[in-house]
């Protein structure tokens, strides 16, 4: 069942593709799987599904310990700087940085680990007051700022969730001047080793398909693959 809504995604992700003159291979779906129970990700994984997303840090630590070590997982909520010790020895994606200070801590858990940790600049291109993440015009100045101290802190693109519309097709501007906004920072990073601007995290279930012809490199999505979400049987952090 989780399978058949899981592939379903996929073929809507080759469709927006098409649409697009894109290859489906750009495009790394993340099974959003906060809240789930690790039933349903094993189901996945057994399907040979191996990206999902957490959003919270007692949740991510429990379902890495328990399930198969070659998943990778995705931090895609915001992360406190006290936290980022409990991931950083096997987390593939940071996703949602918005801090010089975020990045810093990151950078002293990466050293201890002996590695260099990827993560993405989260940008409220809405400017939303409800959401975390800097402004399009503050996005430019803490590439460069992280990319000049933090050399363990890989930055390898942007992330934004986008408003929440009846019409998707109404973020698609959004998703358009996230993309815009990363070429421009790649262009102004081409000397820094630890700018690799390549990665796009946009689109969730509502409106990922629009994301997806806008450029979207990842996207993550939860309720279309697992089912609505209850977070009354869960404690978050
Ligand atoms: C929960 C969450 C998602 C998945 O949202 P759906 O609408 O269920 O697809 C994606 N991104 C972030 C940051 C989330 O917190």
């Amino acid at each position: 069942m989780l399978l058949d809504n899981y592939k379903s995604v996929q073929e809507k992700i080759s469709e927006a593709c098409a649409r697009a003159g894109r290859d489906p291979k750009e495009v790394t779906l993340v099974a959003v799987s906060k809240t789930k129970p690790e039933e349903n990700i094993t189901e996945l994984y057994n399907a040979g599904v191996r990206d999902f997303g957490e959003n919270y840090i007692q949740e991510l630590r429990r379902k890495h310990e328990d399930l198969p070590l070659d998943i990778r997982w995705h931090m895609i909520g915001h992360l406190q700087r006290n936290k980022v010790k409990y991931i950083a020895g096997y987390i593939t994606m940071i996703h949602a940085v918005d801090s010089f200070e975020l990045a810093e801590t990151i950078e002293k858990e990466a050293v201890k680990n002996n590695r260099s940790i990827p993560i993405l600049i989260e940008v409220n291109v809405a400017g939303e007051d409800t959401k975390f993440g800097v402004s399009c015009e503050e996005a430019p100045a803490l590439v460069r700022q992280i990319a000049e101290n933090l050399p363990h802190v890989l930055v390898s693109g942007l992330m934004t969730s986008a408003p929440f519309v009846k019409n998707p097709e109404d973020n698609r501007p959004v998703f358009r001047k996230l993309r815009q906004l990363s070429v421009d920072i790649d262009m102004e990073n081409t000397d820094n080793e630890n700018v690799e601007m390549k990665t796009l995290s946009m689109g969730m279930t509502n409106d990922y398909q629009i994301a997806v012809e806008e450029g979207a490199t990842i996207v993550r999505v939860g309720t279309a693959i697992f089912g609505a979400r209850d977070y009354s049987r869960q404690k978050t952090d």
